[in-house]
């Protein structure tokens, strides 16, 4: 009988040793029976999630880990909508967006709007619709500081650089890299890439004027502008995930952009899952009740968890460490155990890594290679602990995110 698969993917676990925690990165800090259980019993290995040198988003870096090369990338907007269950008709160009805060001399002076809630975020998005030179534009409330703005209209392209400074349009992708963040940075021009995307850039040059100075107006204390990247249109699917692997997958996340990615490659996705919860630990316990539910009616789950990356922007990795113990006790190790309980931990491959590092003394992603550990009950090595560290000396033989996959569906058919 084919093996199930449980692909747990926590958002910017890894992080670097940090003085404050005793030279220890959060993970290294944080109590985690659970991931270190796995890696007793497991193969663990370091990898880059996409390549050497490439510091990921969690748009590329998912892609690879779900086994698929960056040339299949549709852009991270894109993937945003299909998350909202918006499909975008080929007039249509999407962009995500952030509300930002700026200072008095136009500087970012907080990129993510100081985390407004999200209800401020509806307000502020049915101020911003409008219609510039024909092209109709729509802005659509996101969680918290983020948004999705769609354009319609004839002669759009998706070929235009960043309004967003902090992230800038690799040419001839559909994926953008994050800036080392500089302190006094304003606001990008929008760019035209191609000579047909010369409407669209002049278009989002108008808006981002037009939408800052009604923002302005308003006086809110947390946000008072908008920027935009990753234009995208949506595409042709590549091969579906089933074809691909063989696999009926299902997703587990309410996350716009995993739900997105996952319903681009054909994965099934729970639509009842749609809001954040209230809390990472009732989310963690969520997931998991949604897990045992559908154990047998899929092959394998794709379960991606927020929580350890936002800290790690703040700059607040002893908040990391705690977010990461509360994913250990609420679902790693209640995980183990029921399987167990049930008779079912032979039967299953429990793989953990995280789709970057995010390091909380810069706070920021860097292109360190993160840790990963593959349960199967079989294998394992010397790796008496998941962390950065540990990890390193382990024997699973895949070096970067893209041969996970793959290896994952190779041993689950082992006999
Ligand atoms: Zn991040």
């Amino acid at each position: 009988m084919k093996k199930k698969l449980v692909f747990i993917i926590i958002d910017g676990m890894a992080d670097v040793k940090i003085k404050a925690l005793g030279g220890k990165t959060p993970l290294e800090f944080a109590e985690t029976s659970g991931m270190d259980l796995l890696a007793r019993h497991g193969l663990s290995s370091k990898i880059y999630t996409v390549n050497k040198g490439f510091m990921p988003e969690s748009d590329v870096a998912n892609l690879c880990l779900l086994g698929y090369d960056l040339k299949n990338h549709e852009g991270r907007a894109s993937f945003e909508a299909r998350g909202m269950g918006v499909r975008l008709k080929k007039n249509q160009v999407a962009f995500r967006a952030n509300f930002v805060k700026l200072n008095e001399k136009q500087e970012i002076e907080n990129v993510r709007g100081y985390r407004l809630p999200t209800t401020l975020n509806k307000r502020l998005c049915k101020k911003l619709s409008m219609r510039i030179q024909g092209v109709k534009i729509q802005v659509i409330p996101g969680e918290s500081y983020r948004a999705l703005v769609i354009l319609t209209g004839k002669h759009l392209s998706a070929n235009v650089t960043n309004t967003h400074p902090f992230y800038k349009k690799v040419r001839g992708t559909r994926y953008s890299m994050a800036m080392p963040s500089k302190k006094h940075c304003r606001i990008n021009l929008c760019e035209a890439l191609s000579p047909d995307a010369v409407l669209t850039a002049y278009v989002i040059n108008q808006f981002t004027e037009k939408s800052n100075k009604i923002l302005k107006e308003l006086n809110n204390p947390v946000v008072n502008a908008i920027v935009l990247r990753d234009a995208s249109k949506q595409d042709k699917i590549p091969v579906l995930f089933s074809k691909k692997y063989g696999l009926r997958m299902l997703t587990i996340t309410e996350r716009f952009l995993e739900k997105g990615l996952s319903k681009f490659l054909g994965i099934k996705t729970l639509d009842s899952l749609k809001t954040k919860a209230r809390t990472l630990e009732s989310d963690c316990k969520r997931k998991l009740r949604f897990f045992f539910k559908n154990y047998n009616k899929y092959d394998g789950f794709y379960i991606f968890l927020k929580g350890p990356d936002e800290p790690s922007h703040d700059k607040n990795p002893s908040l990391k460490a705690r977010m990461i113990e509360i994913i250990d006790e609420n679902l790693v190790l209640p995980l183990i155990e029921k399987l167990s309980k049930k008779g079912l931990l032979k039967n299953t491959i429990i793989c953990v890594t995280t789709d970057h590092t995010t390091s909380s003394v810069i706070g920021a992603h860097t292109d360190a290679p993160v840790p990963v550990v593959v349960f199967d009950g079989k294998h394992d090595d010397n790796v008496k602990a998941f962390n950065e560290t540990a990890c390193k000396k382990g024997k699973l033989p895949v070096k970067f995110g893209k041969e996970l996959m793959p290896y994952l569906v190779k041993i689950m058919n082992e006999k």
